[in-house]
């Protein structure tokens, strides 16, 4: 077998519609309709599927830790009777204000997943719906693709330090234009 792949995917706004100010337990998780699709066209097409996500949520008090692991558990849940599951699921649970440097805008979980799973970065796809998860492709040296399904409203991104490679409605159009790709 061949080595897949990575593909790094952020969750809220991206995989489930975003609740502001955070997902607090399991019951709001609303994947969207295209979702398990559009994974399972990335992971028949050889993608190796990664999910970094800061939940800064967790060290507020909104959201426990037990949620976000039943949360992660619903996603792969919805995935696996499809044949596969996502590989990882990195959180940074850290306030905003403790500059952790797993916390996006910062590329450290993206840096983490590469020692950990001994990755190749170059080229490889970010897919997220903030400027946050734009810049922290960037700095980590992957190539980012963004989507308005989440909080950024159309053209915004154009004052942005850091700018998508393409933009795309959701998830399902950004992963078809992935494995066009080749
Ligand atoms: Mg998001």
């Amino acid at each position: 077998m061949g080595t897949r792949k990575p593909i790094f995917i952020d969750r809220d706004g991206v995989l489930n519609v975003d609740v502001s100010p955070y997902i607090s337990n399991v019951d709001q998780l609303q994947l969207f309709s295209w979702t398990v699709g559009s994974l399972l066209k990335l992971h028949e097409n050889g993608f190796e599927i990664y999910v970094v996500s800061n939940q800064q949520g967790v060290a507020l008090g909104i959201t426990s830790s037990e949620a976000l692991e039943q949360i992660t558990e619903k996603i792969q849940s919805a995935v696996r009777p499809e044949g596969f599951s996502i590989k990882k699921f990195y959180h940074c649970t850290a306030l905003d204000s403790e500059n952790h440097p797993w916390r996006k805008p910062s590329p450290g979980m993206i840096l983490a997943a590469r020692d950990e799973f001994n990755l190749e970065l170059g080229d490889a796809f970010f897919i997220g719906d903030k400027w946050s998860d734009i810049e922290c492709a960037a700095r980590a040296g992957c190539r980012p693709l963004l989507v308005l399904s989440g909080v950024t409203a159309p053209g915004s991104w154009e004052q942005w330090k850091f700018k998508p490679e393409r933009v795309f409605p959701s998830l399902k159009e950004a992963a078809e234009w992935v494995v066009e790709q080749g």
